[in-house]
């Protein structure tokens, strides 16, 4: 795709002629290459229909033909812009502007689409274990079924509760909510009155209950459903109940782990998943090391590289490691793909390093 060499590339021009795109009238210019070039104008005026739509969506189109279909899905793609012609146009990343806030796990790949191209040079010119099969880009993401650590969802963190986290004072009784990862209010007086059917002492510091007691309340998933008798003691629910008087109502139990694992992952409420997740005590997954892939992605490998090694390098670091694969024009014959891939790769990211 890269073939022709035209009259302005050589003189080191984009030559872009009749963008028709939104707003744009009709306009031709001559963008110079290998320079800084800055589109100012009023709101409106057409500067991102040019840039964007016009120049960036025609190198983004003539890259993506030179692509297999499956890899051309992973791209936002854009419509083809109303333009008569542009000549001598490199292949570009473009950069947006972003609104909000960026998260603490952005990078300049995740910001770009540079994280997509790193996936398919992993699936087309990785170097695989023997036998291993071919993984398809998609399997390199931790944002899909096909690629996510299946321990940590793609997550990269495993989450777990302890007595601990759950229980920060055991010298408080169950009254005193010693259990503070419980909800608060009426859901943990609820569970409070259906531990004290189930004949738990609710009254003494959870530190003198035995072992296996707090254990059940802690990390039982078992559910049970029981008979409750509100604001009665101890003693005069126990009379109720061989009594057969009516109970309140029938509350069911939820142990604490379960409570706040259930939490953290449904709740649609921010300020519930904060809450809860102050009991939560988060670690580096073990089986993915934290790298949020299956192992079998991780075991393929570029420059001796897993996906989120290299993800994890500088740009510049980057950037000597393709231009050093693209300038070894060595085809390799059982593999011709390798060459393609590294070659627009290298060409692809270069504009936007330099
Ligand atoms: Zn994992």
């Amino acid at each position: 795709m890269y073939k022709q060499k035209s009259h302005s590339e050589f003189t080191g021009f984009v030559r872009v002629q009749g963008a028709r795109e939104h707003n744009l009238k009709n306009i031709s210019l001559d963008i110079p290459r290998d320079a800084l070039v800055v589109f100012t104008g009023i709101s409106g005026s057409g500067k991102s229909s040019l840039a964007f739509g016009t120049i960036y969506a025609e190198a983004q189109r003539r890259y993506l033909e030179s692509v297999s279909p499956y890899a051309r899905r992973l791209f936002h793609q854009m419509t083809v812009p109303e333009v008569d012609n542009i000549e001598g146009l490199p292949p570009a990343v473009a950069l947006q502007q972003q609104r909000g806030a960026v998260s603490t796990r952005s990078s300049v790949g995740s910001v770009t689409t540079l994280s997509n191209l790193l996936r398919m040079l992993y699936s087309r010119a990785g170097d695989y274990p023997d036998g291993a099969p071919i993984i398809y880009a998609e399997g390199f993401s931790p944002n899909t079924p096909e690629g996510a650590c299946p321990q940590c969802h793609g997550l990269g963190r495993v989450y777990e509760v302890t007595e601990q986290s759950m229980v920060p004072d055991d010298s408080l009784t169950i009254r005193e909510r010693a259990i503070a990862a419980w909800p608060t209010a009426w859901g943990g007086q609820n569970l409070r009155e259906i531990l004290m059917t189930l004949g738990y002492d609710v009254d003494i510091p959870w530190r003198d209950l035995p072992r296996k007691d707090r254990d059940w309340i802690l990390f039982t998933e078992e559910q049970p459903t029981v008979p409750v008798y509100s604001g009665f003691t101890a003693e005069e629910m126990k009379r109720a109940r061989k009594q057969k008087l009516e109970p309140s109502y029938m509350g069911t139990f939820t142990g604490a782990r379960r409570y706040v694992l259930q939490t953290f992952a449904n709740t649609q409420s921010a300020l519930m998943k904060k809450r809860v997740m102050q009991y939560m005590i988060s670690s580096a997954c073990p089986l993915c090391n934290g790298k949020r892939l299956r192992k079998e992605a991780l075991a393929v490998k570029f420059a001796g590289q897993d996906i989120t090694e290299l993800s994890r390098l500088p740009l510049a670091a980057l950037h000597r490691l393709f231009a050093k694969y693209a300038s070894s024009h060595k085809i390799d014959k059982k593999h011709p793909e390798k060459e393609i891939v590294t070659g627009a790769l290298q060409k692809i990211c270069w504009p936007a390093w330099m």
